[in-house]
């Protein structure tokens, strides 16, 4: 007999139901013969894909190391001294290995749940903190998506946080970096205001100013009083914005002691690699009184039910979430991630390690700008940080190229200057090759400490002072911090995250290891292209495997989440408008069930957003459509639809829906955040769609980093095509961020191009037949989920066949209403049986959204089942009146570990319903770090930044008496 060896492809170790007898039980239960039937019972005929997807054969894990290893030698590896936003840094190994490269930390879901969040939650806080203390304005979030696109929500803020009227300008300096300005011109001409770009070391123009936004340095690497010009225009009634670097703060006068509102930039020489560009973490800094028009996410001080300090999102009432198109901003997926690595590398460093690091990075400078002056070169500026700009008439690209000979990367601003920016990195041996390009001898290196910026920028106040900042000194220290912080925390490593929408999937290991080699993270975006060629490749390969799979004729990677997808793709459609000459329509038709970011892009870009009712079946109410399209007629400009919708539901009409909005002259944009139940099986861009946007972070395996990072590319037909965000090659090759024929660019260059090789492995090693299969089975173990909760809980909304797509919504509302137990209480509860929850209250309020995806295998499910099953008899405990709801496992949930020891425990139940309702807890237990926490107590009384370690005081105490 011989035995036919199986090897085990990747496809198999990334779908969790792999064995035949799984897949029969769950088929039998759902009563399908195979899978495919099942598939082709749930999926309409009508969008389905003709053929097989077009893809090349899949690689091993083995394979796709090699392949992508070809590729990153195919980069060009330089001292990078370009700046502009952009600077080289040492990721602390123990950072990169423990945090950046460790699944507890970047699997992590956004915080929402945050009493199985605190670990993440305090280390966004200490970031928060680093910022408030390092821009001198006490407010500070965590985070926004990079510098530029910080600036721009800074100008919305400006004039949201002003009273005066609407057709008052922005004026901006003209020493912003060239990628600051193009943003903020792309926000404000979808908006309809006025920009104007001035120098502003004249004074301010004329006329009435609503914002003014500074950059220090500048873009010419300048260092400057802005306190006049501050003064000026607070005089005149405006807000003031600084863009500032967060390293040079250790020493120039902070934004906030200058006068500053609002002070943005980028975190990333904090640790973070060049990532050719990104992910970064973007902050935003805000003096009191702006705090509710604040965009982007706040983590705010609370406390739990036993009075413990605990932390949480705060203020959420400002959000997409709620407020829709009347929300702060659009923005949902952050940069969570980045913004952790850089709190740590704060902590790692403390107060006097980055003051070392901005005296060792400015000595550098001072040393190259006085060697050059010496040799002659017109250094343009003494007042500087870490760039030194020189005139070279005639000759930038002649020094670029001897630079490049040598080894680095200079900035070339234009065909007469350069710019060289020092950092972290620079070593005296790079200076010395710095200079010998200019021919100079060796230089007499500067000594830290001393300043090339007048006394009056110096900064005198301390910052970082909190001891989470002065404490954590030797690696066995801060190993065991961030183990404990990831270990308070619930991330994919430990359970199922089975949030709705969110697809929380296999984040693999051969997926993610590339992307913290040199070669890729060490890439900065502004290298000429003969330096990026590996990038540009992987971009361009990535770029056609998302266009063969969305059925559409092009891609941009630009957008660094979901919303900034939705954004730039609206801005198509309106520009596709205008080339016609229909500039009036405005009209964005938005279903009542769509995400809340839907709405938020569309007033952003500049639209009207009008809600389309659904029907009761959870379909859209083509009675509605047909009026709202009647009522706006000649104004419609989009649809945005998302296809399978949020109710978990492939609509069986959504050719009638395309059909009768482009009859209206509209384009129709489907929201692709749930690709997850179409890859491979039907394709956006063939069955009505004009433009989609993808979540790399959900359906092609980016993981979520605990709120980002994202990426939110855009896809377009034909016709849109000339209306994609501007191209960044372009801008790469004139050192100058022109975006093409007036088209806005949404971010910088490719975005998030870092964890693109992430995606660009999962198609690579899943291949056409791996991603249909992983589609097929997530579609699969929703429906096994739907089918054995259904008596328990009902499921919301089914489609043909009574199945559901890939997620599922089960409905509590009647269970509320006889027994008082909320979804909420659920969502608490599943956490005491180790299971983060499912997606809460989203797109229905009183619902859970299930999404198993197809990672979870069959005994993972089962073990959620379990949960849920158990949950259900403790409701019917609540209505037999074992115990009142109050009183009640569901109410107390969750149960932390200094609860269920307590010796005057005197619950309604026992310690072991409450700690162990499931035998198998009681050999692998999580215990949350706090019980249930008081949301509406932090908004009450907010607090933005660590709280004094006092503040946790009489929880010790208590603990204290207990013992004895
Ligand atoms: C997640 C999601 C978005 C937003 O994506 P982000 O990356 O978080 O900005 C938009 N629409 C739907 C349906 C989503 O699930």
């Amino acid at each position: 007999m011989s035995i036919t060896p199986k090897t085990t492809t990747f496809t198999d170790r990334h779908i969790g139901v792999t064995t035949p007898q799984d897949l029969e039980r769950m088929l039998g239960e759902l009563g399908y013969d195979d899978l495919d039937a099942l598939v082709d019972a749930a999926v309409p005929a009508d969008i389905r894909a003709a053929d097989a997807l077009d893809l090349p054969a899949a690689l091993s894990e083995q394979g796709v190391l090699e392949e992508l290893r070809r590729l990153a030698d195919q980069n060009v590896l330089r001292t990078q001294m370009i700046g502009q936003g952009f600077s080289d840094t040492i990721t602390p190994p123990i950072i990169l290995r423990k945090v950046l490269e460790n699944p507890a930390w970047y699997t992590a879901y956004t915080p929402y749940q945050p009493e199985i969040s605190q670990g993440r939650l305090e280390a966004l806080l200490n970031f928060q903190t680093m910022v408030s203390d390092l821009t001198a304005l006490p407010i500070a979030n965590a985070s926004l998506l990079d510098e530029s696109s910080a600036a721009a929500e800074a100008v919305l803020l400006m004039r949201r946080g002003n009273k005066k009227k609407g057709d008052a300008k922005t004026v901006v300096d003209q020493n912003l970096f060239p990628q600051t300005i193009a943003v903020i011109r792309g926000r404000a001409e979808a908006l309809g205001f006025e920009v104007e770009v001035a120098d502003l070391s004249a004074g301010l123009p004329e006329g009435d100013i609503s914002g003014i936004v500074l950059q220090q340095p500048g873009n010419d690497g300048l260092v400057a009083d802005h306190s006049e010009v501050i003064a000026a225009a607070k005089d005149r009634g405006a807000l003031v914005t600084v863009v500032a670097d967060l390293l040079s703060l250790t020493l120039i006068t902070p934004p906030g002691e200058q006068g500053a509102d609002i002070s943005v930039g980028s975190s990333q020489r904090f640790g973070v690699p060049l990532f050719f560009g990104g992910p970064h973490a973007a902050f935003m800094a805000i003096r009191k009184g702006l705090e509710r028009s604040l965009p982007g996410r706040l983590v705010g001080v609370s406390a739990d039910d036993a009075g413990t300090p605990a932390y949480r999102l705060a203020l959420q009432t400002r959000e997409q979430h709620i407020r829709r198109e009347k929300a702060t901003s659009n923005i949902c997926t952050a940069q969570a991630l980045l913004a952790i690595t850089a709190s740590m590398y704060a902590v790692y460093h403390g107060p006097s390690g980055l003051r070392a690091i901005a005296e060792r990075t400015h000595a550098h400078a001072r040393t190259i700008a006085a060697a050059l002056g010496a040799a002659g070169e017109a250094v343009r500026h003494e007042s500087f940080f870490d760039t030194v700009v020189v005139s070279v008439p005639g000759r930038a690209d002649e020094v670029l190229a001897r630079a490049e000979e040598a080894g680095i990367n200079f900035r070339r601003i234009d065909a007469d200057t350069v710019g060289i920016s020092t950092d972290e990195k620079t070593t005296d041996a790079v200076v010395s090759t710095v200079v010998g390009v200019f021919g100079a001898g060796d230089p007499d290196p500067a000594s830290p400490g001393d300043l090339a910026f007048d006394a009056a920028l110096t900064r005198e106040s301390e910052y970082l002072s909190h001891p989470i900042f002065n404490s954590i000194r030797s690696e066995t220290q801060m190993l065991r911090y961030l183990r404990r912080m990831s270990g308070r925390d619930l991330a994919l490593d430990r359970t199922m995250i089975p949030l709705g929408s969110c697809t929380m999937k296999l984040n693999s290991t051969a997926e993610m290891e590339s992307i913290s080699w040199p070669e890729f993270a060490g890439i900065h975006p502004y290298v000429p292209e003969h330096q990026s060629r590996g990038w540009r490749t992987l971009i361009a390969d990535l770029e056609a495997r998302l266009v063969e799979i969305t059925g559409y004729a092009g891609i941009s990677l630009q957008p660094n989440a979901g919303s900034q997808g939705e954004y730039a793709g609206l801005l198509a459609i309106r520009g596709y408008h205008e080339a016609n000459g229909d500039a009036e329509r405005d009209v964005c038709l938005i279903p009542a069930s769509a995400h809340g970011t839907n709405a938020a892009s569309a007033v952003l870009a500049g639209m009207r957003v009008i809600v389309v009712s659904n029907a009761d079946d959870g379909t859209i109410d083509l009675a509605d459509l047909d009026a709202k399209i009647e009522a706006n007629a000649g104004r419609i400009s989009a649809i945005m639809i998302t296809y399978p919708s949020t109710y978990g539901l492939y609509d069986a009409d959504v050719r009638e829906v395309c059909e009768r909005v482009h009859a209206a002259g509209g384009q129709v944009y489907i929201d692709g955040a749930n690709m997850n139940a179409l890859v491979g099986l039907a394709k956006p861009g063939e069955f009505g769609g004009d433009v989609s946007h993808l979540n790399l972070h959900k359906t092609f395996a980016i993981p979520h980093g605990g709120g980002g990072p994202g990426v939110g590319p855009v896809a377009v037909a034909e016709h849109l095509l000339p209306f994609l965000p501007g191209d960044p090659v372009t801008a790469a090759d004139s050192g100058a961020y022109t975006a093409r024929d007036g088209v806005p660019v949404v971010s910088t260059l490719f975005g998030s191009a870092g964890v693109l090789p992430i995606s660009w492995a999962y198609i690579a090693m899943l291949g056409a037949d791996g991603l249909t299969q992983a589609t097929k089975t997530a579609l699969l173990s929703a429906n096994y989920l739907a089918a054995r909760l259904r008596d328990h809980f009902p499921i919301l909304f089914t489609g043909r066949g009574g199945l559901v797509a890939h997620e599922c919504i089960l409905d509590l509302r009647e269970l509320t209403q006889r027994t008082g137990v909320t979804a909420e209480d659920v969502a608490k509860r599943l956490i005491d049986f180790g299971f983060h929850a499912p997606t809460l209250a989203f797109p229905v309020a009183g619902t859970l959204m299930v999404e198993p995806t197809e990672s979870e295998d069959l005994g993972e499910i089962e073990r959620f089942i379990e949960a849920m099953v158990a949950i259900r008899a403790e409701i019917e405990q609540v209505a037999a009146g074992d115990f009142t709801l109050e009183t009640s496992p569901l109410r107390l949930a969750p149960h932390t570990a200094a609860a269920v020891v307590s010796s005057d425990w005197d619950r309604a139940y026992s310690v072991e319903q409450g700690a162990f309702p499931v035998p198998r807890l009681r050999v692998d237990k999580y215990f949350p770090p706090v019980g249930r926490i008081d949301g509406a107590a932090g908004d009450r009384n907010l607090v933005c930044s660590c709280p004094p370690p006092e503040a946790f005081e009489p929880a010790a105490d208590a603990m204290d008496g207990a013992d004895r």
